[in-house]
């Protein structure tokens, strides 16, 4: 395809679009040429089967008439190509001087008619000249005839020619369409180069900048691997303090797990420690608390001594009943495990319980009462108020076991706790966390199991894992006892009210469990009334609370002396209480006093009642261990 130039086709193109005239001129020239040598031949100048036309043709074949040559000079017309002409110019001027040679003016002169002979003679010569003529015309027509034939010849060679170009001229189309073909084709190619072209450049941008890109990240690569080297080096020397390390940690472990036992040993020893100081402190302890008066003053009938902390006197001046003599000052002694002064504050109390609170923790079973005339800091001794530093012993107690629970953690063991309120009243017992429909409120009873496990049906026993969820349920246990007083019947005052916290611990690593109660109870009041006042409902009130009370200390005093009855069941808080109480438990009694005078034989009343229990020595405590 492309070894033909665009220019060729053109050039064959433009030639075909004339091939009948100018196409041929190259053959008539060639033609020509070859004829050039039979030039003298007349015949020869009949080119391409145009023939002279007919005049010509008639001065060349017509008889010669007797008009003369004149005539005949004159014969060629404007038909006959010059060539011819020029060509038969020897024969025709032959012709012509033989005309020429007897012109009109110089023939023999007009013969006078009886002239027969010259007339004879002038047409004998006449007769010459034209046979003379004929012959020489016949010879050319013979000369003729030959230079026809050799022209047909000719023709049907240049017919053949003709054919031979025109198929040339066919196949030079067939090769121009083919050629347009692939010219289009080359234009295609062409259009398709230059767009392979933009693509190749477009790739080769492209491979230039990811050519930057591969040189910058061999950069980074070789630096990476440098890195790598380095690491590798470090890190061969972090194995090899690794192994170091591990073999330390090995060692320190089996120090660890050798202190792990020696703390546990310890922690083992400190509980025994702590139990016979306690027991040396007696496992049932009074503690007296002197409520201050409401306006701040002093009293003269509470003598505290400045000296300890231990006793109390109660003084009373009597009068001389004749007036005579002088005023004689009864003095009641009374000594307790501690007596708290009104300025005491919650703090102080709290530190001398916490110990029972942490043998709680230990597996003792721990119980806390507030003994006291109604308004002498029963309540405000065990629950307190909300802020912090007037916080009473339940919160303290709270706290402290969670803190101490957390921290023995890490020695390997797990605490739960459980808490219920319980009211007693009336000896019916009422659930302090209930906190469904007033209407719905169940019935309780209290269950002995055969593992001695004493439960209360129905009740609350919840499950809490922070103080705040404990403060929650005395806020919740305050507002049930709220609702049941009203304005004239102060019900809280004469009613028990009994938290309780079950403390289950669990020391899985060495199979050790341990599992107590934490018992604080807000008595009822303890004063007496006067019978004419205490009839119907408050008459019930009253000797359900005095038996109570007082049955509370027969158990304690039987207890004290082993006496094999022990009557827990004559009341519902000695029944409840039963497991806390007794030779496997930590007793600790408050007894609250008022300073106001009135109160006097009431504060007698609780002093001599808590002293009784404060001579009982309960047999020796032994933990909850199992
Ligand atoms: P009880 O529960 O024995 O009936 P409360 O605890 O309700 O007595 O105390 C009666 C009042 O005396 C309350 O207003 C209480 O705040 C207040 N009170 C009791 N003890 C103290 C004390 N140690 N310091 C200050 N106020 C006290
Ligand atoms: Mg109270």
């Amino acid at each position: 395809m492309s070894r033909l130039p665009v220019m060729s086709t053109k050039r064959v193109l433009t030639s075909s679009s004339s091939e009948n005239s100018q196409d041929m001129a190259p053959v008539q020239k060639k033609m020509r040429k070859d004829q050039d040598p039979q030039k003298p031949q007349t015949a020869t100048t009949i080119i391409g089967d145009k023939r002279p036309p007919a005049a010509a043709r008639a001065s060349l074949y017509r008889p010669v008439r007797g008009v003369g040559a004149a005539t005949v000079a004159v014969a060629p017309s404007r038909g006959v190509p010059k060539q011819v002409k020029a060509s038969s110019a020897p024969k025709a001027a032959s012709v012509k001087q033989q005309a020429a040679t007897k012109p009109a003016g110089t023939g023999p002169t007009r013969r006078q008619p009886w002239d027969l002979k010259g007339k004879v003679s002038d047409m004998e010569s006449k007769i010459r000249t034209y046979q003379t003529k004929i012959k020489s015309l016949s010879e050319e027509n013979e000369v003729l005839k030959g230079s026809l034939a050799q022209s047909k010849t000719k023709a049907a060679e240049l017919e053949r020619e003709v054919e031979r170009q025109r198929r040339k001229i066919s196949e030079f189309e067939q090769e121009q369409q083919r050629l347009s073909g692939v010219q289009s084709e080359l234009e295609k190619v062409s259009s398709e180069k230059n767009v392979l072209q933009k693509e190749l450049s477009n790739l080769e941008q492209k491979y230039k900048v990811n050519e930057t890109l591969r040189e910058s990240q061999e950069m980074e690569l070789q630096t990476l691997k440098m890195k790598q080297s380095v690491q590798e080096t470090t890190m061969a020397r972090l194995q090899a303090t690794l192994k170091e390390t591990e073999e330390l940690v090995t060692s320190m472990k089996e120090t660890v797990a050798d202190q792990k036992d020696e703390l546990h040993a310890g922690e083992m020893e400190r509980r025994q420690l702590h139990n016979t100081i306690q027991e040396l402190k007696g496992n049932i302890r009074v503690f007296c608390r002197v409520r201050p008066l409401e306006d701040g003053g002093l009293t003269k009938h509470i003598q505290l001594a400045p000296s300890d902390n231990k006793s109390i006197i109660l003084a009373k001046t009597e009068e001389s009943h004749t007036g005579k003599t002088a005023d004689t000052q009864k003095n009641y002694h009374f000594s307790f495990d501690r007596v708290f002064g009104p300025q005491a504050s919650q703090q102080e109390i709290f530190d001398e319980i916490s110990l029972l609170v942490q043998s709680a923790l230990d597996g003792y079973n721990v119980c806390c009462f507030a003994y006291g005339q109604t308004g002498s800091g029963k309540t405000y001794t065990m629950e307190g108020e909300e802020v912090d530093d007037t916080r009473g012993v339940i919160p303290r107690a709270v706290q402290q076991i969670f803190r101490a629970g957390a921290k023995l953690q890490s020695q390997g063991w797990e605490f739960s706790f459980t808490a219920s309120f319980v009211e007693i009243y009336n000896e019916t017992l009422r659930d302090l966390l209930y906190s469904g429909k007033a209407s719905k409120r169940p019935e309780h009873e209290i269950r002995k199991a055969a593992n001695n496990e004493v439960t209360v049906t129905n009740l609350t026993y919840e499950k809490v894992y922070s103080e705040d969820q404990v403060l929650g349920l005395i806020a919740l246990a305050k507002q049930n006892r709220s609702t049941a007083q009203t304005a004239l019947n102060d019900r809280s005052s004469r009613s028990h009210s009994v938290f309780q916290l079950q403390i289950e611990g669990v020391n899985s690593g060495r199979d050790v469990k341990c599992k107590s109660i934490l018992c604080l109870v807000d008595l009822a009041g303890s004063e007496r009334m006067v019978k004419s006042q205490s009839q119907g409902e408050r008459f019930k009130e009253m000797t359900s609370i005095n038996s109570s009370l007082s049955n509370l200390g027969i158990v304690i005093t039987s207890l004290a002396n082993k006496e094999s009855h022990v009557p827990y069941r004559n009341t519902k808080l000695t029944y409840l209480l039963q497991n806390c109480l007794g030779g496997n438990s930590k007793t600790l009694m408050f007894v609250n006093i008022s300073p106001e005078p009135d109160s006097f034989g009431e504060t007698l009343n609780s002093l001599r009642f808590a002293s009784k229990v404060n001579d009982c020595i309960i047999g020796t405590a032994s933990s909850n261990k199992k």
